[in-house]
């Protein structure tokens, strides 16, 4: 087999497109082109085990497969741009590179305030550069932190600093509770609760107008006027994708790329997606395109586009990944599987109880569409028993009656 496949992106979803192609019999040439400087590492320690030091940064680099040892690795490289039409891409470096097939999985980077104020002491999370400068400044003594979003990175960076010791924790989010539009009102409630037992004070329902300060940052201005006192200020108001390079080639890139249901993009057999930068019909489900920001779904979605592309039309049955994610926060997990956002119009405790270890189900005319444990490491497991479950329930239609 001749001919060259070109990944985008050098991270989870781009790593596993490359073992996967292989996987798949493609047998040509493979370059995966990064604009980080690091090889693929693993992104959840950043905002836990390694903001804490309680692993290195060493640690994070993924081994890959020994059938992608001959892989190009292109990294501290950006894609500029693409001309799907002509099978080319062009780097920050001036070279336009040839391909047969396309992966996409360039993946998010965090959304910016944008507000008045100084911008030195504020951080986000999304690489190891990131986590690094930010640990610096957590342990700095009497740090007072504010984190804005109460989202899964806002609530685990939350938790990490008041393990860190600092002096003053707070989230600020103009929702009612934290990770409610994930999780639903019961579970957030009790998240909110847990979190405030364990130090972190909430300030919910407020916008951010600005922020204080001279050269670096010293407090958050809330819509009201009022004034959060700040040393650290941490952004977590969710992502935006890494699409710009394909503009220009007629797609729908509102949010991420919109693949079909076999992760090919545009209608092309030769470009596919993966990873957080897809927005997919999973047929597992209702059929509505969406990203999906989870762990899994690199993986999940690489195998499958792989194959896509190396079998050209005569592909595999449609992608329906039943998505899983998990969250470390102080001394409790958090573990879902399937689509608990599908279900939360019908939320109901299925083991435990709130203020324990508590697994609870989401439904969608009557039929489980996820589930999430809260708790500790045998609420996961039991959450992880539902999976087969999960696997087994018939597909949703738009409206949500069977399919
Ligand atoms: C702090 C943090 C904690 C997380 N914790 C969890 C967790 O606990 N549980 C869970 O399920 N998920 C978690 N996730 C989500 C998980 O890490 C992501 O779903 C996963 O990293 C997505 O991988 P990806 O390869 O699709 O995209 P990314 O990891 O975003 O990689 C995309 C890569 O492409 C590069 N790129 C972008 N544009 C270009 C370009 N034009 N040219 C070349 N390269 C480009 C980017 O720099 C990046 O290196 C967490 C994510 C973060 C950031």
């Amino acid at each position: 087999m001749s001919g060259r496949m070109i990944v985008a992106g050098a991270s989870l979803g781009g790593l596993r497109a490359a073992e996967q192609l292989r996987a798949a019999g493609w047998t040509g040439g493979i370059t995966v082109i990064g604009d980080e400087p690091h090889p693929p590492y693993n992104r959840p320690p950043l905002s836990k085990e390694v903001l804490a030091g309680k692993a290195s940064f060493d640690s994070l680099a993924f081994t890959p497969k020994a059938s992608a040892t001959d892989v190009e690795w292109r990294l501290g490289t950006r894609i500029v741009s693409a001309r799907l039409a002509g099978r080319t891409v062009e780097l920050d470096d001036g070279a336009v590179l040839s391909y047969d097939g396309l992966v996409v999985a360039t993946g998010m980077r965090p959304r910016r305030l944008r507000c008045p104020g100084p911008v030195a002491g504020r951080h986000t999370v999304r690489t190891i550069d990131d986590a690094q400068v930010l640990r610096d400044e957590l342990i700095r003594p009497g740090a007072r932190v504010v984190v804005v979003g109460a989202g899964f990175i806002g609530c685990e960076v939350a938790a990490t600093a008041v393990g860190l010791g600092a002096a003053e924790v707070t989230v600020v989010d103009p929702l009612p509770l934290p990770m409610v539009a994930p999780l639903g009102e019961p579970l957030a409630r009790e998240l909110r609760r847990r979190h405030e037992e364990r130090g972190v004070r909430f300030v919910l329902g407020a916008g951010v107008a600005g922020f204080e300060g001279g050269d670096r940052v010293t407090g958050v201005v809330l819509a009201d006027g009022s004034v959060l006192r700040a040393d650290v200020v941490v952004e977590s108001v969710g992502s935006v994708a890494n699409t710009e390079w394909l503009e220009g080639n007629g797609l729908d890139l509102s949010d991420g790329v919109l693949t079909d249901g076999q992760l090919r993009v545009g209608g092309r057999p030769d470009v596919v997606a993966v990873g957080d930068v897809a927005r997919f019909p999973n047929a597992r489900y209702d059929g509505v395109p969406r990203r999906v920001e989870h762990w899994s779904v690199p993986t999940d979605s690489a195998k499958h586009a792989a194959k896509v592309l190396v079998a050209g039309d005569a592909g595999p049955a449609p992608f329906a990944p039943l998505p899983t994610f998990w969250s470390d926060q102080h001394d409790f997990r958090l573990q879902s599987f399937g689509a608990p956002a599908l279900g939360l119009g019908d939320i109901r405790v299925l083991d435990g109880d709130l203020t324990g270890d508590v697994l609870v189900g989401y439904h969608r005319d009557g039929l489980l569409v996820g589930v999430v444990a809260l708790g500790g490491l045998s609420a996961a497991r039991t959450a992880a028993r539902y999976r087969a479950e999960l696997l087994q329930q018939p597909a949703l239609t738009p409206q949500g009656a069977l399919s």
